[in-house]
């Protein structure tokens, strides 16, 4: 049975979906079955990996708000071999305030799993920026958290609201949930900034946190304007390097490398 990771930070613009899409190019490339669920309704994660908006007919809204659709119906190859993908369109925008009057509001995304589990080594869900339904039902569905925290001052601030959000789901819906890592991104080590929240963030989760960690580079930020992963886009680049390592790192966590 497949490993399924939340990837989620109430903060927006810290690597997300960034993450999800090249951590789960690159655990594809070391041979394992990969599917991304693009939970914001941004859909960045959709068309960062080449889906367009007319190829969608069923998109994740449909999962989550009519429950004759399983999550199986609405997933298609994305653009790098081996990663598939669980499209979402606008329409989720509308599905918090939806999910509200409906019965199971919190476990609808685990309940549409089916035996999807049984298809994929890993689903990597990409969290819109907030802590409503879309992210509870991400983490009811969840083994575990993977969070993304951007090098830059106030990094650590909103995570203990994330970390409640976490205790309350485990205690009503999903008590085994884990920790799967934290992972900083946008690192510069040139700056004493960097260094500075490295060393933070590695005191107040220890063990936790990744030790590969991701820099800026302008690479990881023009490669899904052409639909792509970073390995399609530019395989000898350093965020194609980085992710490939996190990828190792990942597997080796899980004890598959
Ligand atoms: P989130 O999903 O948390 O909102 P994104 O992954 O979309 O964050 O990243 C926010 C922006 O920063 C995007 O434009 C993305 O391309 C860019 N970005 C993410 N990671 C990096 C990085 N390591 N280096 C440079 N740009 C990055
Ligand atoms: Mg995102």
């Amino acid at each position: 049975m497949g490993t399924v990771i939340a990837l989620a930070n109430q903060k927006g613009g810290v690597g997300k979906t960034t993450t999800s899409v090249n951590l789960g190019a690159c655990l594809a490339d070391l041979g394992r079955r990969v599917l991304l669920i693009d939970l914001d309704p941004q859909g960045n994660a959709t068309s960062g990996l080449g889906i367009e908006k007319r190829q969608i007919e069923q998109s994740i809204y449909d999962v989550l708000i009519d429950e004759e659709t399983m999550l199986k119906d609405v997933i298609k190859p994305s653009s790098h071999p081996g990663l598939d993908i669980a499209p979402t369109t606008i329409a989720l925008s509308g599905a918090e305030v939806e999910l509200t009057n409906l019965m199971a509001r919190e476990t609808r995304l685990k309940d549409s799993f089916g035996t999807v589990k049984d298809d994929y080594d890993f689903i990597l869900i990409d969290c819109p920026p907030s802590l409503g339904l879309l992210t509870i039902n991400a983490f009811t569905a969840a083994d575990s958290v993977l969070i993304p925290v951007q090098s830059e001052y106030y990094a650590l601030e909103g995570l203990s609201q994330l970390q409640n959000t976490i205790n309350l789901v485990k205690r009503h819906f999903n008590p085994r949930m884990k920790i799967e890592g934290v992972l900083l991104t946008m690192y510069d080590k040139r700056t004493n900034l960097g260094q500075q929240v490295n060393a933070e963030v590695r005191k107040a989760f220890g063990d936790h946190v990744y030790t590969t960690v991701i820099p800026r580079n302008v690479r990881l930020s023009e490669a899904p304007s052409h639909g792509l992963a970073i390995v399609d886009y530019d395989k000898r680049s350093t965020g194609a390097h980085v992710y490939e390592q996190l990828a190792k790192e990942v597997l080796a966590k899980h004890g598959k490398a």
